[in-house]
């Protein structure tokens, strides 16, 4: 007998057919003598439904009630599946973040889960429950109010789940039957991977590739879960995320990530010395605003430079605000926006010990006239910022040249 987790998200869930369908899948598991538990996402487009509801009554509404309201789709999904299972003669269990209890961080809309205590669970598969349905995404905070987990997050939930009751594995079905060397939507020649590594696949998640919200991914690494996405549709295998010691053959760029989440802000001509990065970023990051890509160019006068750096779109206003309301203290000359940008990494732990990857890269990109803007790396990835009118041009044109492409 072995304990598992299966996690189905929102296309997977998506009608009331499709959540028979799921129910079927659970008691094949069930059927081979497993000790089951289900994180379902909301159906598909509900989570959005609520958020443009929220959004319609008060844009600037209060952070507690936006997740009230915001995590009501996975309740509605948990139910059913509980339902279409007891109906085939399954024992289940629906259970809410809360019920359980999943704590976690007061952050509202991005809480991070804290602890899950298992002994519920526990309790009820020892009672003879053969499959528990939990609600993905949602928690409880420490003032006791629901909290929500960012979007994508009942990945994180799934995790979290499988490493509070030590489980076997962690699988997690989707609409699409594996990792891919890139969104197989936008290049069809993409290959869907066997294996990829936890460090590979946290870069690729927090690039830009939301088959698994990165916070899962960090999960699953930090406890060892055994992680695989899977196609909730067919029948086959999908990909195992692993440590690298399990991976034989290594590429050297393993995926091709894309965000078009970015907006670029550019300071003119801000005092060159000591102290002016710490009088930009230091009111950003008071006021919660995630700066990502950074780069200042060599002052030409010695006394003035460019900086220009990156935030997730829909903080661009507010980053504006912040550094206006500082630039009696910062100087600059004027402030350039643009929130078309697009960032394209390349992702491979083969780039540690390989030279010329990031060649490759601005070769393809200059073949086609594509224009980088900023450029950053790490360890085992390469980003650029391009114009956003380009990004399925560049991830095609990156794929061929890094030799991704199926035969
Ligand atoms: P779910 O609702 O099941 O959580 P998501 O829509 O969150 O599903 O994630 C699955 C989607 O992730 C796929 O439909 C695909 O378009 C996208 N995706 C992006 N990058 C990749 C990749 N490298 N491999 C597989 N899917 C990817
Ligand atoms: N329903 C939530 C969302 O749409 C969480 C999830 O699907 O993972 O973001
Ligand atoms: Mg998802």
């Amino acid at each position: 007998m072995a304990r598992i987790v299966m996690k189905f998200g929102g296309t997977s869930v998506g009608s009331v057919e499709r959540i028979k369908n799921v129910a079927q899948r659970v008691k094949a598991e069930v059927d081979q003598g497993n000790e089951v538990a289900v994180v379902v996402s909301a159906m598909s487009g509900e989570t959005n439904r609520l958020v443009g509801l929220a959004q319609d009554i008060a844009p600037m509404h209060d952070a507690r009630e936006y997740d009230v309201v915001d995590a009501a789709g996975e309740q509605v999904s948990c139910g059913l599946l509980s339902m279409a299972l007891q109906d085939i003669g399954v024992q289940a269990r629906s259970f809410l973040g809360w019920q359980i209890p999943v704590r976690t961080s007061d952050v509202h809309s991005a809480a991070r889960i804290k602890e899950i205590d298992a002994s519920l669970l526990d309790q009820k598969f020892s009672e003879g429950h053969q499959a528990l349905v939990i609600a993905g995404f949602q928690g409880i905070g420490p003032d006791d109010r629901v909290t929500t987990l960012g979007r994508g997050g009942s990945d994180t939930s799934a995790v979290a789940v499988a490493a509070a009751l030590r489980a076997d594995r962690c699988d997690i079905y989707t609409d699409v039957d594996g990792v891919y060397t890139t969104d197989p939507r936008i290049v069809p020649v993409a290959r869907k991977l066997d294996k990829i590594t936890y460090e590979e696949m946290l870069e690729m998640a927090s690039q830009g590739a939301k088959v698994l919200q990165t916070r899962s991914v960090e999960l699953a690494m930090a406890h060892n879960v055994r992680l695989q996405v899977l196609s909730s549709f067919e029948d086959k295998p999908g990909t195992l995320v692993c440590s690298e010691d399990e991976i034989m053959e290594q590429e050297i760029v393993s995926g091709i990530a894309y965000s078009r989440d970015e907006a670029k802000v550019t300071l003119v001509k801000v005092a060159d010395r000591p102290g002016i990065a710490a009088k930009v970023f230091g009111p950003l990051a008071d006021a919660a605003v995630n700066v990502d890509m950074i780069v200042q160019n060599v002052s030409e006068d010695g006394k003035s430079t460019d900086m220009t750096f990156t935030v997730p779109r829909g903080d661009l206003a507010r980053a504006v605000q912040v550094i206006e309301s500082a630039n009696s203290e910062i100087e600059y000359a004027s402030l350039d926006t643009s929130a078309t940008v697009s960032k394209i990494s390349v992702i491979g732990v083969g780039m540690r010990s390989h030279a010329g990857v990031a060649l490759t890269m601005f070769r393809a990109l200059s073949d086609k006239g594509i224009n980088i803007e900023v450029i950053s790396t790490s360890e085992i990835k390469v980003s650029v910022l391009i114009e956003e009118e380009y990004t399925e041009l560049a991830v095609r044109a990156l794929h061929t040249a890094y030799g991704l492409d199926a035969a």
